[in-house]
């Protein structure tokens, strides 16, 4: 899990207060803010909500349902490495404290194995034996080595007739056991019939063994012969000395037979609980009484997890081998629970009625105790609403979590818990949606310099072949190009700067300093992971323009709102391809089919907001028109234009604003990306892009170096690899690495200004 990261690009909701984030997993982190604030929305909604949603969509349309459906996805470019996620404590939780910690049914079996109940008539050892079971006792006794006789005791309504005689007889059974001595029914007037006219349980002779090799498994087959005609009752007589052994597949006394109620354990795996029955039948009866390793069961009443724990390891001093595996796995899913000082809660309490604490801590230790590695845990409620007892141990427990592999996610704002964490998120300062918009500069320059220094401590774990002791200082607001042979570290040092800058101090090789940078966004990961959407949707125009659809007359005068006229949300789109315009078929032995949807016929909105109209235009008339047709007709809404712009200039002008990215090159989608944040980019971002326009022609080349060129002009800096858009010419800085590949490279060569050089 160490060095995995998740990376959530272009959320755009404000409530979120970032619009990227990436988190390296297998740490303990805190997003750092109140209950209310976008740090809580960014934890629930988006690392929780987004993760269920992608395990719902693996299951069938009916499993969806019953979970509560998918939900609305959250509005966003692409979410890369999300783990699967888990809430703690688990909103659904409740039964009794066994119930959450999963002991209820290993109780169960380790009762049904290991506990004795004496018979009430005879005082003998009462059992349920399965057919194995039963052979398996009977082998360990006498009968394999002694002449015994395996009888069903059939139970009749009344005494036997002369067509049950004959039916046995046919059935290949001749005779009978009648006071310890057999005799034959297969005659009219056989000794056997005379004797047994008048009993209303006849048992029949299965099978007479003597002792052979063969006996085994005759047993077996007359044990189960036996079973089946005498409703899951067999008898074993030893004829050395008389004596019989019940079998029985109920539950019931060895020795005499006697038929016991259904036992306790049973009742346990249907949810009856032990308090209920003891309030239903008050006192127990003590005649039948069950125990485990020598105490009554019905102790376990009145049990903690302590006394749970202590009693199962007398059990387990007393038990069978294969049945001491039974008690560790159970005793296993205690251990956490003390180890967190929960050794005193009661076993039936009720989990609704436990403290707050006590929830939180019982479901640390329940997610340590189910050892499922690579998860994130996302904390519900924050840690200092606990008391410093619970409070320190729940970090510690949190703690066990990560090392495990798993990751914690936890919101706070009470710097003491805050300072727990190995990362923190400080949601305010990250806060993308800044009141303050901070005005591109228009010389292009920024006084900032980026500093890369080895950290000391760096266990140089990803450094691929940089060198561990790379020392750099780059100017901001500049494009560099990144240049070296192939393998000589390029793609390495984005990704270390990357690390270095968003936030992962514990884990990155290179410590960043004195730069004012705010965001480091990597392009290649936002491109990666866009999902099919539309060109309006990629150059991130859909929140303004439903925001100017939402003021026009007639949507105040309907009250629409503003959400009814965004793609992302339902409301105003087409509910049958929910905005796509198309539907994808997927069809098992060919490619997938799309077809323009049959509903909307492609304009991808519901007739209903067609009315509301933009200086004449609606929202499907904006969709339809090009990018340049776009910029004209918007050019007072300033970010929107210079978005329009950007991407015009990179040669996308001729592509209508519904333009699917299923259809378009990867290249068009990395300009679009590109020119999208060009409205919003300023001083404070720093955007890595690998290879760009590696593979275009040299005008397509150039529209891409163009678009980077928005960026740098608005005082943001942009680090690139050398590709076609992007070379030691057309750059403003030029950094290069090697000398040679692998561990030839890695280090710095050069890095100077491309003006100086010239
Ligand atoms: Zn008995
Ligand atoms: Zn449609």
């Amino acid at each position: 899990m160490k060095g995995r990261r998740l990376s959530i690009h272009g959320l755009q909701a404000s409530r979120y207060g970032v619009e990227d984030l990436e988190l390296p997993l297998g740490q303990l982190i805190c997003l750092c803010g109140g209950v209310a604030s976008g740090a809580h929305a960014l934890a629930q909604e988006v690392l929780l909500g987004e993760s269920r949603r992608r395990f719902l969509r693996a299951l069938s349309p009916q499993e969806r349902e019953q979970l509560g459906g998918l939900g609305y996805p959250v509005e966003m470019t692409g979410a890369d490495g999300l783990p699967p996620a888990q809430p703690l404590p688990a909103p659904g939780a409740h039964g009794r404290v066994l119930d959450v910690l999963h002991v209820r049914s290993d109780l169960a079996r380790i009762l049904r194995s290991l506990s004795q109940t004496s018979c009430s008539d005879c005082g003998d050892l009462c059992r349920q034996l399965d057919d194995d079971q039963a052979v398996e006792l009977l082998q360990g006794e006498e009968a394999v080595s002694a002449r015994s006789l395996v009888v069903a005791p059939m139970r009749l309504t009344q005494p036997p007739t002369d067509s049950v005689y004959d039916e046995l007889v046919r059935a290949g059974f001749p005779r009978v056991l009648v006071e310890g001595q057999v005799a034959r029914i297969d005659a009219d007037d056989a000794e056997g019939r005379a004797l047994t006219r008048r009993v209303s349980r006849l048992d029949v002779v299965i099978d007479r063994l003597v002792p052979s090799e063969a006996t085994p498994s005759r047993l077996g087959e007359a044990i189960r012969n036996a079973r089946a005609m005498a409703q899951g009752q067999a008898l074993v007589r030893i004829e050395q000395d008389g004596s019989e052994r019940w079998f029985s597949r109920q539950f019931s006394c060895r020795a005499c037979g006697w038929q016991g109620e259904q036992p306790l354990w049973d009742r346990w795996l249907e949810g009856i609980d032990l308090l209920d029955q003891l309030d239903s039948e008050g006192e127990p009866d003590r005649a039948n009484e069950t125990r485990l390793a020598g105490r009554p069961v019905w102790d376990l009443a009145g049990c903690s997890i302590g006394e749970l724990d202590l009693w199962l390891v007398d059990v387990g001093e007393h038990a069978a081998e294969d049945h001491k595996s039974l008690i560790g796995h159970c005793r296993s899913k205690l251990t956490p629970a003390l180890e967190l000082g929960l050794g005193s809660i009661g076993l039936w309490r009720s989990w609704n009625r436990l403290a707050f604490g006590e929830r939180t801590l019982l479901s640390v230790a329940v997610a340590i105790a189910s050892r499922l590695g690579g998860l994130m845990y996302v904390v519900q409620h924050p840690l200092s609403g606990l008391d410093d007892s619970s409070l320190s141990r729940t970090l510690h427990g949190l703690s066990r979590l990560v090392e495990a592999g798993g990751t914690v996610v936890y919101v706070d704002a009470a710097p003491a818990v805050v300072a727990k964490a190995q990362l923190v998120i400080d949601m305010a300062t990250a806060d993308a949606d800044s009141p303050t918009e901070i005005p591109p500069r228009s010389d292009g320059a920024s006084e900032g310099v980026l500093i890369l220094r080895p950290r000391p401590r760096s266990r140089g774990g990803d450094l691929a072949n940089l060198d561990p002791g790379l020392e750099l200082d780059l100017p901001l607001g500049q494009l560099v190009c990144v240049d070296g042979p192939s393998g000589s570290g390029k793609s390495a040092l984005l990704w270390q700067i990357a690390r270095a800058l968003s936030g992962s101090g514990g884990d990155a090789d290179y410590a960043i300093d004195g730069t004012h940078l705010r965001r480091c966004i990597a392009l290649n990961d936002v491109i990666d992971h866009a999902r099919p959407q539309t060109l309006m949707q990629l150059l991130t125009l859909g929140r303004d323009l439903a925001r100017l659809f939402a003021a026009t007359p007639l949507a105040q005068e309907h009250q629409i709102p503003a959400q009814w006229f965004e793609l992302e949300r339902p409301g105003g789109r087409c509910a049958r391809c929910e905005g796509q315009g198309e539907i994808l078929h997927r069809l098992d032995f060919v490619e997938d089919l799309l077809v323009v949807c049959p509903e909307c016929e492609g304009r991808r909105f519901k007739e209903e907001i067609f009315p509301a109209t933009l200086r004449g235009a609606s929202m499907v008339d904006l969709l339809e028109m090009t990018v340049a047709e776009a910029e004209r007709f918007l050019h007072r809404e300033k970010r929107m234009h210079a978005i329009l712009q950007a991407a015009t200039a990179s040669g996308l002008g001729a592509m209508p604003l519904m333009t699917s990215t299923r259809s378009v090159d990867r290249l068009v989608v990395q300009r679009a990306v590109v020119a999208g944040y060009a409205g919003r980019a300023d001083q404070r971002d720093l955007f890595l892009l690998e290879r760009p326009g590696e593979g275009e022609h040299e005008h397509g080349a150039r529209q891409t170096h163009d678009v980077l060129r928005k960026l740098v002009s608005r005082g943001a800096t942009v680090l690139a690899t050398r590709a076609q858009a992007v070379t030691p010419d057309t750059a403003d800085w030029h950094l290069l690495l090697g000398p040679g590949s692998g561990v030839e490279g890695g280090r710095l060569v050069s890095s100077k200004s491309t003006a100086s050089a010239a």
